[in-house]
């Protein structure tokens, strides 16, 4: 389960957009609940490829991959120095696999801003001044523990030692840890230092309801430059529509002219963010499931992300690509066109892949 953590300044609207993908995520049919902290929101991950595939098969019920969204209240100025809710707030953003970066940009003036003007990117630099420092206190850390390995001449370590010079030195000078690469003789140095400023990004710009939902060039450009991903969204217009009904909450987009769920960007952008492609079971009179694995996974791998007996057991797994199966209407008219393939454990499982295991 992949997990997301939403930050930003107070006010920048967390906490709205945290309450849209609660219900939003309460919605969901057919999602597995398990029990979750008042702070999580676990949400589907819309994919039209999975909808379409079970009408084809006759599966019901479809069951999305999911994400688990961690609001994460606390970042102030000086939060690193333990002001505001300060460590325990950056302890948790560590735990979480990507982050989403909530900016104001709505300048409604019934809402406070903690600096008393709305500037979204100066924003950012606030919030991401407060990641770099506590990156910079745990580099150090890490590095006077690592050093003194070093001296014993161990190799590993002394890659690690290398590197993490080179992260203090780029933190020092404003840089996130992510623009040093992992030293090739320490592969697990970047994972054992669990920095924020690593973690792939998305910046969600809130938006004035009823504006169009852009995100400012200023903004864009930081995302671009830094890697990062970026996205807009009006978060009390989502939290509203969230409240209504399917067929209510469409018809008050199309008077809005906003076509598609902002939410739903929202959620496949945090999808995006960790590089994941997504296979499919689906079988008639059961369900249809989307799987997360990372690219490059093989068949064998694959099978254990649905049942660790079938990664034991695998003997082959049948796989049609999604669009193929649409196309010819179901598992067998689309055997007899020859587009299903019988693959081994080493195939690489595709993004799209319709797969059924075979194994003993
Ligand atoms: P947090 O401190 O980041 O969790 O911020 P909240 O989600 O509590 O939002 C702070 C205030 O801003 C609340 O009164 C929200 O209703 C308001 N707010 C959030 N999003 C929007 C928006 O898109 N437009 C407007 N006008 N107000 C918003």
């Amino acid at each position: 389960m992949m997990r997301v953590g939403i930050v930003g300044l107070p006010n920048a609207g967390k906490s709205t957009l945290f309450n849209a993908l609660t219900r939003a995520g309460a919605q969901e049919a057919g999602y597995p609940f398990t029990t979750v902290e008042p702070n999580v929101a676990v949400v589907g991950v819309p994919d039209d490829r999975l909808d379409r595939v079970a009408e084809t098969v006759g599966s019901a019920p479809v069951i999305h991959e999911t994400i688990e969204f961690h609001d994460i209240a606390g970042l102030v100025r000086g939060a690193h120095r333990g002001e505001g809710l300060g460590n325990r707030f950056l302890a948790n953003i560590r735990e979480t696999d990507a982050i989403v970066h909530v900016v104001r940009v709505h300048d409604d003036p019934r809402v406070v801003h903690p600096e008393g003007r709305v500037d979204p990117l100066a924003d950012v630099e606030t919030v991401e001044t407060e990641l770099l420092f506590a990156d910079l206190e745990q580099a150090e850390r890490r590095l006077e523990r690592v050093a003194r390995q070093a001296r014993s001449l161990e190799k590993e370590a002394a890659a690690e030692e290398g590197w993490l010079r080179e992260v203090v030195d780029a933190l020092r000078e404003g840089r996130g840890v992510r623009s040093v690469p992992a030293p090739a003789d320490a592969p697990d140095a970047p994972m054992r230092l669990s920095a924020l400023t690593s973690k792939p990004v998305l910046f969600v710009a809130n938006v004035a309801e009823g504006a169009p939902p852009q995100v400012p060039g200023e903004l864009l450009a930081h995302a671009e430059a830094s890697g990062a991903r970026a996205t807009a969204v009006s978060a009390r217009l989502e939290s509203e529509l969230a409240e209504l009904e399917n067929e209510e909450a469409a018809e008050m987009r199309e008077e809005l002219g906003v076509s598609e769920s902002g939410l739903a960007a929202v959620v496949r952008e945090a999808f995006a963010l960790l590089d994941l492609i997504s296979f499919f079971t689906a079988h008639q009179g059961a369900e249809a499931r989307a799987r997360a694995i990372r690219r490059g996974t093989r068949a064998r791998q694959a099978a254990g992300a649905v049942h660790t007996d079938m990664e034991r057991g695998f003997v082959a797994a049948e796989v049609t690509p999604w669009a193929d199966l649409v196309e010819a209407g179901g598992y067998a008219p689309a055997r007899e066109r020859a587009l299903t393939r019988v693959e081994g454990r080493d195939y690489v499982v595709q993004d799209g892949d319709v797969v059924t295991f075979r194994f003993t």
